[in-house]
């Protein structure tokens, strides 16, 4: 298993209290990156950095926020800056979905989806740009998805918030080259967490037929991407979409 070395650095996550953002930060740490962890529910970003602190011996801190506000993002990188001093590494992974067809869809669940999905990408990363700016260094991964890229009958709201992170993060990599900032993106097919979870036993057997690998992804097939791209071995990689999705989108 190939292993990176990120001591030294500072990673934020968010949405890292459980699943794939949960993965991200336990393998960054391992990597010897000292996280940050960002969620709403406080007990379960504490839980996580607690025993992220126990497993690897990093220094994990709990930042509880909701990315929906933009005010809260404001003041949680003030919090996080006084914190840790710089941050090197930012992943963008916190998501929902409130999935509906187009006919019945309410305004607040485009809204709620835009917000979280892509509005706060561009809150956060706009939150450390000065600093990576003037480090002239940072590693900025946003997770997209597979139907951002190819589109998902019943998840139109989802789709656009993923597909907008994608274009986000094209036009921000070629702003940003020239500073030694990367920015690349993760776009997960089905992967094994709360968020599929809810899934009826037929849908999911639907969309395990459409993966040539034939299983579902793990969290750890993500954490393992991000890693990578956090490291000095993709330091010649930006504005990429990197689908880990056992082939469904090629
Ligand atoms: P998950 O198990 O539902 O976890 C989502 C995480 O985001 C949780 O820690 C949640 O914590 C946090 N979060 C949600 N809303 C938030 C908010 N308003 N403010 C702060 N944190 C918030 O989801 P997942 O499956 O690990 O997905 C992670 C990312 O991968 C998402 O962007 C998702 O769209 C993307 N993705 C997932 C799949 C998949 O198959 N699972 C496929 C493609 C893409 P709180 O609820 O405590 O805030």
């Amino acid at each position: 298993m190939l292993t990176f070395n990120l001591e030294g650095s500072t990673a934020v996550i968010t949405g890292a209290g459980r699943g794939i953002g949960k993965a991200i930060a336990e393998k960054l740490a391992e990597a010897g990156a000292r996280v940050a962890l960002i969620a709403r529910t406080q007990s379960q970003i504490e839980q996580t950095a607690a025993e992220i602190e126990q497993k690897y011996h990093v220094e994990a801190k709990a930042f509880a926020a909701d990315l929906g506000d933009p005010q809260q993002i404001a003041s949680l990188f003030t919090n996080i800056y006084n914190e840790f001093g710089h941050i090197d590494i930012l992943v963008n992974n916190a998501g929902i979905t409130r999935d509906n067809i187009l006919l019945r869809m309410k305004d607040e669940d485009w809204e709620q989806v835009l917000d979280v999905n892509l509005r706060s990408v561009f809150l956060c990363v706009r939150a450390v740009l000065k600093n990576m700016m003037k480090q002239r260094h940072g590693k900025i991964i946003n997770i997209a998805s597979v139907v951002g890229l190819a589109g998902n009958a019943g998840q139109a709201n989802y789709c656009a918030s993923k597909a907008g992170v994608i274009g986000f993060s094209k036009a921000i990599a070629k702003e940003l080259a020239s500073r030694s900032i990367n920015v690349n993106v993760v776009a997960p097919g089905f992967i094994e967490t709360d968020m599929t979870a809810a899934l009826p036993e037929q849908a999911r057997e639907s969309i395990l037929q459409q993966i040539p690998l034939k299983r579902p992804g793990s969290p750890l097939d993500v954490a393992n991407m991000v890693a990578f791209l956090a490291s000095p071995a993709a330091d010649y990689l930006t504005g990429q979409v990197m689908c880990v999705d056992g082939g469904m989108v090629m």
